[in-house]
């Protein structure tokens, strides 16, 4: 079961240079094993190109390495906080990627002004208070801002996003990316008009009733 947490992990992190989202080996995606608790993540400073899956490194929530040979990376006491304080989270994605990034910059939420993101998170994206680096505060901040919802924008910094696997918290990741270009592109022709909430609640039940295959998961991977 490990094993396979950490193929899908591994694969993950891959996703994150292979869609634009970060540079060097700044981002890290993690996810939760349900069974035993424990949380695989990325080494620190480790090139994306050279993550294999015995690379990654398994901790408890506590943060106590339990298998690998790399430190963890360096944001893992952040992922460690959010997964103690959400039990429905055995998925997290963090990036710097670009025009979500600008919204973070300004301390400024993305509205929800196209459908596609709404779908998978059922409102806009908001952003965080400033919080100083490192695990307690930005992890305390991520889930204020958060408020049980799938995608936080931290001021300042970048992107957290959420799931029930690593590989839904990094589709979200990549979701929002588009919606955040989307939308800095559309607000440089003026103002946009912003979907109201009981639209997004439509699109949002349409969309987690009908996509995918019967059965199978019911979000975009
Ligand atoms: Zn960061």
């Amino acid at each position: 079961m490990l094993e396979a947490l950490k193929a899908e992990v591994c694969e993950q992190n891959h996703e994150l240079p292979a869609n634009g989202l970060v540079v060097g080996s700044g981002g890290n995606v993690s996810g939760r094993d349900p069974e035993t608790g424990l949380v695989v993540i990325k080494p620190s400073g480790v090139k994306f190109s050279k993550l294999t899956p015995e690379k990654m490194v398994v901790v408890d929530l506590e943060g106590t390495v339990i298998e690998g040979e790399m430190k963890p990376s360096v944001d893992t006491g952040i992922h460690l906080y959010i997964y103690r304080h959400r039990s429905d989270v055995f998925g997290i994605t963090h990036t710097h990627s670009p025009y979500a990034s600008s919204f973070a910059a300004r301390g400024a939420r993305i509205p929800a002004v196209t459908t596609p993101i709404t779908h998978m998170l059922g409102r806009d994206v908001p952003c965080s208070r400033y919080a100083t680096p490192g695990e307690v505060d930005t992890g305390a901040a991520i889930i204020e801002a958060a408020a049980g919802g799938w995608a936080v924008l931290v001021k300042a910094h970048g992107v957290f996003t959420m799931g029930k696997s690593a590989t839904q918290a990094t589709s979200i990741a990549m979701y929002l990316e588009e919606a955040a270009m989307t939308t800095h592109l559309a607000l440089l022709h003026g103002p946009v008009d912003e979907l109201p909430q009981s639209e997004i609640d439509r699109c949002y039940n349409w969309f987690n009733k009908n996509y995918g295959q019967a059965g199978q998961k019911q979000v975009k991977e």
